[in-house]
């Protein structure tokens, strides 16, 4: 870390070529989730310099699903938009002697590399851009050929102690010059990210284990552009339940399908940041109940599990917990009132909160008691019981008049209560429901009349 007296800076940088998963929402957790407990700012940067994949629409979209999570960025970056610092980044590393032209089309570096590997070689750029003359080049650019550019690796072990998976050694010997700008003179996110890391002074990079030889390259970058590495953490990847991974391009467990399923934000915050460590996955209250438990070394090494039957019951416990104010105006949005006593009410009997809606028709009515031909002399003296002075504890006020008068207990007693009062099998407890639904209807409905 560059400087260990200020907040620590960590960033989230998706590429807007698709849905983000639930394996991306865990890396912008694990990043938004630290640097808000840290008290440090934390990054949205847009990876849109690859013009022909990035599309307005997925960027949005990952706002939408940003916000969904509860993630509100400190600072929010477009790549797009900062041509202008990579420019001068490449610029330096020319003059560094770092960065060199090559002209070889994918056909050709294909056919290069199966003839390596029919030499036992590695399939590695051979570097052969490096050989070329003067002359060579001024005839390629007569040609109107135009270069893509490579990074010239150390070849050396580049180490670093990673905050998941402790020390960490990469041998660039072992690997291609990367490519750092495309022939269209687009950059690649090898070096976007590495020019903002330095420029933002990002302290903590967080990102899936599929990025740990790209971190050995990527610290050579910095150490050629004379910055100071930061620390790096990569977590495990989520995979499928048949352990495929995920993608973007596949549209795997995204999180707008997730929202569309009724699933709760937290629920899925909970799972993407608890599956795969070694901390027990339950239900949390709020989002900094879950930047609490974060701690990088209780991550897995190998890749977990998400499954959707753990996810939807995550929901559901969630949902048992959550506070009125946090679902308030989703209640309304779903036509649902009766406020905080109807919540509390409902809350423990949901699977989705749109299955509130349902128990506020329930309360709100009409609806259709039932009433079973040898309850209704039963029911409708029960009705005649009904106590005038009506509150929260009506109920085991009405209860303790209607059990000795109809000498019923039990289920013979409570469950055509249930149906009468409700019409349906089962559901949240008729103590908290029948205040709501009022002396009116709850008179009518014990009489067979739907209201
Ligand atoms: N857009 C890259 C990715 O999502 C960014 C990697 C990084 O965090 O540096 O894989």
């Amino acid at each position: 870390m560059s400087n260990p007296a200020s907040a620590p800076v960590l960033r989230f940088a998706p590429s807007p070529t698709g849905l983000l998963h639930v394996g991306n929402a865990r890396t912008a957790l694990y990043n938004a989730l630290y640097a808000q407990r840290e008290g440090g700012t934390f990054i949205l940067r847009y990876d849109d310099t690859d013009t022909a994949r990035s599309t307005p629409e997925f960027a949005q979209a990952i706002a939408q699903d940003m916000a969904w999570l509860g993630l509100n960025p400190d600072r929010i970056e477009h790549q797009s938009a900062r041509l202008p610092r990579y420019d001068a980044a490449v610029e330096k590393l020319k003059a560094a002697g770092r960065l060199y032209p090559a002209y070889e089309s994918e056909e050709e570096l294909e056919t290069r590399r199966l003839s390596r590997r029919r030499r036992g070689l590695p399939p590695l750029y051979d570097r052969a851009a490096l050989k070329l003359t003067g002359a060579d080049l001024a005839k390629l650019e007569a040609e109107g050929r135009r270069p893509h550019w490579r990074f010239k690796l150390d070849g050396r072990i580049v180490a670093w102690e990673d905050m998941v998976r402790g020390h960490q050694t990469v041998d660039t010997a072992t690997l291609s010059d990367p490519v750092l700008v495309r022939e269209d003179g687009s950059y690649l996110y090898t070096l976007t990210s590495v020019v903002d890391d330095i420029e933002m002074s990002v302290t903590h990079v967080v990102r899936g284990e599929d990025h740990v030889t790209n971190t050995g390259v990527q610290i050579e970058i910095i150490e050629a552009l004379g910055g100071t590495a930061p620390g790096f953490a990569h977590h495990n990847l989520l995979t499928l339940p048949s352990g495929e991974g995920l993608s973007k391009r596949l549209g795997h467990l995204s999180l707008k399908a997730l929202r569309e399923a009724g699933e709760e934000a937290l629920a899925v915050a909970s799972l993407a940041v608890l599956t795969g460590t070694s901390m027990a996955v339950e239900s949390v209250e709020s989002l900094d109940a879950l930047a609490a438990r974060i701690d990088f070394s209780k991550i897995s090494r190998a890749p977990a599990r998400f499954d959707p039957v753990e996810l939807s019951a995550l929901t559901a416990a969630t949902l048992h917990h959550l506070p009125y104010a946090t679902v308030a105006e989703r209640l309304s949005a779903l036509g649902v009132g009766g406020g905080e006593a109807f919540w509390l009410a409902v809350r423990g009997n949901l699977a989705r909160l749109p299955d509130a809606a349902l128990w506020w028709r329930v309360v709100e009515g009409p609806i259709e008691p039932v009433v079973a031909p040898e309850d209704a002399d039963f029911l409708a003296a029960a009705a005649d019981l009904l106590p005038e002075e009506w509150g929260e504890d009506v109920y085991p006020r009405w209860i303790a008049l209607v059990k000795p008068a109809s000498g019923r207990a039990g289920r013979t007693l409570f469950h055509p209560l249930r149906l009468a009062l409700t019409g349906q099998e089962s559901g949240p407890e008729l103590k908290a429901l029948l205040p709501l639904i009022g002396r009116e209807k709850a008179a009518a409905r014990l009489r067979g009349v739907r209201a």
